[in-house]
């Protein structure tokens, strides 16, 4: 959905176009010739007899046939038949009157006839085959034979059609590009006073975050030429061809100056050279990425050429590409904050009708750590939501419920779930919001609904802060650890029985059990150490650890102690309040949804006589982790 303007490029049928008129062509010349009326075929006896009877009028004989037509009454037919030795023809044709000839053989020159059956399927064959390469290698961009021409578009301004007021948040980002906008509209500010702007600069950040489009808003904003091109289009079929196109696409830039070039998905070139992959690995890549990095040295940055480049894996880049004169500068595009996303938010819901109730600010404390492609991505589908339901403006609860199709995806309506399990999925919910209300340092409960998504979940308790927060202290995560285990801890205590149903919360808790070991220095064992480095930290985050196989063991232990003290702590928290975790999953069963001012409302609302359906057994099962 790049906005890139292309050379008008013909479509297919443009092609399919010009063959039929050819074909059309061909037949309109040819067929006059050919194309006279009907001819029967008939045996030579029932020629002779039609000589014989007078009908025969014109004859044309050739030295195999005899095309002739035959007058009955009004009637006129041409008729064939095969030529048969018969020395009386002519005289029989003569008496019966019948005009008749033989043709010469066709006159072909001997050179026409050559070129004909020689030279025209050759002809034929080249210009289809160079229409084939041309074909090809345009869907290569590139391609055998356009050898070292690179096919890096040429942006115009303004033809992006995006400027900065498309990208909303991102303020730092937004500054350091706007310093490079205005040193290409006035270089000479900059040059009287010595200042001397980066030649390269790399948006790091992770995917939908707005890099791309930054990018594309800066070209908008610049007013000079906009050179695009993504790394992987550098994956070329031949040897050679990614290194030929650097060059040319370089070539190109400085012809163009002052201009912009915007390498995207850089990482598909900038990978790090390591001596592991040195021998036949990946010697194409090498080879753009120096070829690249000659380029970068070679080219005089005063005269107006900024590089920018982006990429979700900074880490993975060759450090050659980072060093000064190169990338210099980095520019974090990182996933929005909470103004950041409500001014997201708004931006897309300029085009979309909105009821003047839709308060923005909820949605995005509801939405913490989405990017921008989600937020743009939950305002379209608040907005076919409304269409679904017939209305002609998009509501809060649109939004509210686009933010779980997003996040968790669709609701799946006609799942089948058997009425046990629903009472299941209910307590290991309520169990997470349980946990969570009776802890101090943790999230509000938004809102808790067991109706499956198309993820797969089958249920699910949502938190909201009211607040956004970038730091988090110990007791925050422990408390969060310990809301995790709670959906386990409360089926234990009312079924005795454990589900597959708590795999991703185990995988959240040890997550982040892990992290607090091995990260931020919150075990009592390692203190601050770190044991562990993230390897991609845009994409997922998981780590490797760093340490040594011994330390790696008591890691493990350390993260098993963390969760089994929140497994307890839950089981501890829940034990205390079984009237409540009961009366609470028959609620949420009955109503399937619930929202956090009910369920606060039913938490705070005086005893109701529990019901007696599972009493107190629930100890044995408590204890046993
Ligand atoms: P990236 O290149 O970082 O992966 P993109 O630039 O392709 O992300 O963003 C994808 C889409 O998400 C954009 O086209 C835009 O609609 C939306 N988007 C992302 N970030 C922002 C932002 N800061 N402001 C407005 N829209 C955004
Ligand atoms: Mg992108
Ligand atoms: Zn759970």
């Amino acid at each position: 959905m790049k906005p890139e303007v292309k050379p008008p490029k013909k479509p297919l049928i443009f092609y399919y176009v010009i063959v039929l008129a050819i074909v059309l062509l061909i037949n309109m010349l040819i067929v006059p010739y050919m194309g006279r009326d009907q001819t029967y075929e008939l045996s030579y006896s029932a020629f002779l007899d039609a000589l014989d009877k007078g009908y025969v009028k014109q004859a044309e004989l050739t030295d195999s046939s005899i095309t002739f037509v035959m007058e009955i009454g009004d009637s006129r037919v041409t008729c064939v038949t095969g030529r048969v030795e018969d020395p009386s023809l002519v005289t029989r044709m003569q008496q019966a009157g019948v005009e008749f000839k033989k043709n010469l053989p066709t006159q072909i020159s001997p050179i026409l006839e050559f070129l004909l059956t020689w030279i025209m399927p050759i002809v034929i064959f080249v210009v289809l085959g160079q229409f084939l390469m041309r074909q090809m290698s345009k869907n290569m961009g590139g391609g055998a034979m356009s050898f070292g021409k690179s096919n890096a578009k040429v942006y115009v301004a303004a033809q992006t059609g995006k400027t900065f007021a498309d990208v909303a948040g991102e303020d730092e980002a937004k500054a350091a590009l706007k310093e490079i906008v205005d040193f290409l509209h006035d270089p000479n500010k900059y040059k009287e006073i010595g200042a001397r702007l980066p030649k390269g600069a790399l948006l790091v950040g992770p995917p939908g975050t707005g890099k791309t489009l930054l990018a594309q808003a800066v070209a908008g904003e610049a007013g000079v030429p906009f050179f695009s091109i993504s790394g992987s289009e550098f994956v070329e079929m031949f040897v050679g061809m990614g290194a030929a196109r650097v060059r040319d696409l370089f070539k190109q830039a400085q012809e163009k100056a002052p201009c912009i070039v915007f390498i995207d998905e850089i990482d598909a070139i900038g990978k790090k050279r390591d001596a592991a992959n040195g021998l036949g690995g990946n010697d194409e890549r090498e080879q753009t990425l120096n070829q690249l990095l000659t380029e970068m040295d070679g080219f005089d940055g005063s005269k107006g050429v900024v590089i920018l480049a982006a990429t979700n894996r900074p880490e993975s880049l060759d450090n050659a590409l980072l060093r000064p004169g190169r990338f210099d500068r980095r520019v974090p595009v990182e996933l929005p904050d909470l103004a950041g996303r409500e001014a997201i938010l708004r931006v897309h819901a300029k085009d979309v009708k909105m009821s003047d109730e839709v308060n923005f600010r909820a949605i995005a404390l509801a939405t913490s750590g989405t990017s921008g492609a989600e937020l743009a991505n939950i305002i379209n589908e608040g907005a076919l939501l409304a269409v679904k339901e017939g209305r002609n403006r998009v509501e809060q609860r649109d939004l509210e419920e686009a933010i779980e199709t997003v996040l968790a995806g669709y609701q799946r309506k006609g799942a089948v779930i058997s009425p046990e399990e629903k009472k299941i999925v209910s307590y290991h919910e309520i169990g997470h919001a349980l946990v969570a209300a009776r802890q101090k340092a943790s999230a509000p409960v938004h809102k808790i609904t067991i109706i499956p998504r198309t993820s797969g979940a089958l249920g699910y308790t949502m938190q909201v802060d009211e607040d956004e927060h970038y730091l988090m202290t110990r007791e925050e995560l422990l408390n969060k650890i310990t809301t995790l285990t709670a959906g386990r801890a409360a089926e234990e205590l009312i079924f005795h029985q454990i589900t597959s149903g708590a795999a991703n919360d185990i995988e959240q808790a040890t997550k982040l059990a892990r992290t607090m070991v091995t990260r931020l220095g919150m075990s009592d064992d390692f203190g601050m150490t770190a044991l562990s480095v993230v390897n991609n930290m845009y994409l997922g985050g998981d780590t490797s650890l760093a340490c040594s196989e011994q330390t790696a063991a008591r890691i493990d232990e350390a993260v098993m102690g963390i969760i089994r003290d929140a497994h307890a702590k839950a089981t501890e928290i829940l034990r205390g309040d079984m009237d409540k975790l009961h009366e609470l999953a028959a609620f949420l069963l009955e109503r399937e949804t619930i929202t956090g001012e009910e369920f606060m409302a039913i938490l705070n609302s005086p005893a109701l006589p529990a019901p007696k359906e599972e009493p107190e057994d629930a100890s044995a099962a408590g204890d046993e982790e």
